[in-house]
């Protein structure tokens, strides 16, 4: 599903062309989309606004509207935000149709179902973002954040990484890929990293995610920019589902697929290794 660098990517693609345009009609094709108002208020709140600007928090792609409302997408595994219209599909995965000036029309579909949209006011959006960890791309993200939040966690590595709470935006293809590029094993203890293992994965979340935005995005099934471009980021892609492969460093050793935290996850024994961080380095932040 879209992670950090595809919203980032969908988000700059709106900013550039949708800005200032007017959304004259919304048509709900399919109302299990709408996870809040109502789709009759959904409609009604929508009619006649103009976007005023669109930002991204975390995975939450968010278009802000003159009203003071703003409609909030998450665009899960299927979910595609489209400029152009989808050729080929049927009428009923076009699930939500937002008719602007200029007959222009902006489609959000998901054959997957599992994508939602909301239209919040102030209140409710900053409710709905506040428990969400920091910004990895943001200057203020330091390399102390995430020993200081999950160093004393016996939890393995790979899930504390997908956990929004804890720090924003890192979905599935990208963990692998960090944690491939940090050494450390998919499930590595928290507690068992050393200052430089953190240090290295810090780095590794920075670049990999900066990475993935100036390639706008990886496209490794479903992911589309606005105007239905693929991304170019799954070029890159060193691990994830690589399985069988072998090590791209030359480690002799072969690219493995196993479930960590219920996820498939890829990764590299050789280079990843489960015993690692040197015990009598481990951080302390009493
Ligand atoms: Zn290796």
């Amino acid at each position: 599903m879209p992670e950090l660098p595809e919203v980032e990517t969908i988000k700059e693609d709106l900013r550039g062309l949708l800005v200032g345009s007017n959304i004259e009609r919304a048509e709900v094709l399919d109302p299990s989309l709408v996870e809040q108002p109502s789709t009759e208020e959904f409609v009604g709140r929508l009619e006649g606004v103009v976007i005023a600007g669109a930002r991204r928090r975390a995975k939450h792609l968010i278009v802000e509207l003159d009203s003071g409302d703003s409609l909030v997408f998450q665009l899960k595994i299927g979910g595609q935000l489209l400029l152009v219209p989808p050729v080929g599909e049927p009428q009923t995965a076009q699930m939500l149709v937002l008719h602007l000036d200029g007959a222009r029309r902006l489609f959000l579909r998901d054959e997957t179902g599992f994508t939602r949209a909301r239209l919040l006011d102030a209140g409710e959006l900053e409710e709905r973002l506040a428990s969400l960890g920091p910004e990895p791309l943001e200057d203020g993200f330091g390399w102390e954040h995430l020993p200081r939040e999950i160093g004393s966690r016996r939890a393995q590595i790979k899930p504390l990484l997908l956990d929004q709470k804890v720090v924003s935006g890192i979905g599935n293809i990208y963990v692998d890929e960090i944690l491939y590029d940090a050494r450390l094993h998919p499930r590595r203890k928290a507690n068992t990293l050393s200052e430089g293992e953190w240090r290295a994965l810090y780095d590794a979340i920075r670049s990999n995610l900066a990475a993935g935005v100036e390639h706008r995005g990886t496209t490794v099934r479903l992911y589309r920019d606005v105007l239905d471009r693929p991304g170019e980021h799954q070029n890159y892609l060193r691990v994830f589902e690589k399985h069988g492969e072998p090590c791209p460093e030359g480690c002799e050793g072969e690219v493995v697929q196993e479930k960590v935290g219920g996820r498939p996850t890829h990764f590299c024994p050789g280079c990843q290794r489960l015993s690692g961080g040197e015990q009598e380095q481990r951080l302390t932040f009493a």
